[in-house]
């Protein structure tokens, strides 16, 4: 089957971690607009020069800018049999620049919603892996350096476990700082609306309850996607 799948959700709802276990269940690359963008600022290629300030305050980079790049990546060979999009369309007129893409080609929407409070706390756990990129969660906060230009260890600062998948330095990410994170959740709630309501006017949209345990967000996105398959929409 051919899977065009879109995952909306508030950052923080897990869709990352959801969308890299689908990749790899239904064989089709995942794309996260944020996880390239935040390559390119560590690359420091002209990209990364480009979206760097407006990452850090949490606020979205251009429509054109990032549309530009998605069509550039749904181009690429492996994106033929489908693809898993995490973090784009975040805004109307990039839904709009997506159909065009598709061309007609049909493709499912899931909405992973998870209420803000929870959000909150989720990011105040996440860590991302200064060395291979991967997001995961601590158990408890404790005193660590922030993702950016300042960052380093100090003499005597306190230690931090390493990455488990590659033993390199687990950091927060400079847009999971608190002030940030309001700014990125009032964003998120300014443009994700109309997204929500775009795709289920067209009768795309699938809901699930992301408060649940991984695991069982997982079992309710495959329920969803192998439904969308039986249908005969996925082409
Ligand atoms: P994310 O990892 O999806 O939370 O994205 C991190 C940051 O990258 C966002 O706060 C935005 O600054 C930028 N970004 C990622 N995807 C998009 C997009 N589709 N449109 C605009 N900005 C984006």
């Amino acid at each position: 089957m051919r899977l065009n799948l879109v995952l909306i959700g508030p950052p923080g709802s897990g869709k990352g971690t959801q969308a890299i276990r689908l990749a790899e269940r239904y064989k089709i690359p995942h794309i996260s607009t944020g996880d390239i963008l935040r390559a390119a600022v560590r690359a420091g290629s002209a990209l990364g020069q480009k979206v760097s300030a407006t990452m850090a305050s949490g606020g979205l980079v251009s429509d054109e800018l990032i549309t530009d790049l998605v069509r550039e990546r749904l181009a690429a060979a492996d994106a033929h049999t489908g693809f898993i999009l995490d973090g784009y369309p975040r805004t109307v007129v990039q839904a709009e620049a997506l159909g065009e893409m598709l061309a007609g080609a049909p493709m499912l929407a899931i909405l992973i919603a998870v209420e803000s409070e929870e959000i909150v706390r989720r990011l105040g756990l996440r860590r991302v892996c200064g060395s291979c990129g991967i997001t995961q969660s601590v158990s408890g906060p404790r005193p660590e350096p922030v993702e950016g230009p300042a960052s380093g260890h100090a003499e005597g600062e306190a230690h931090i476990d390493p990455c488990p998948y590659c033993g390199g330095p687990l950091i927060t990410r400079q847009d999971d700082n608190p002030e940030t994170v309001r700014h990125r959740l009032a964003t998120y709630a300014a443009f994700a609306e109309p997204v929500i309501n775009y795709y289920t006017g067209r009768g795309v949209l699938a809901r699930i309850d992301g408060l649940k345990q991984p695991t069982a967000v997982t079992v309710d996105l495959v329920a969803q996607i192998d439904a969308f398959a039986r249908s005969g929409m996925s082409g």
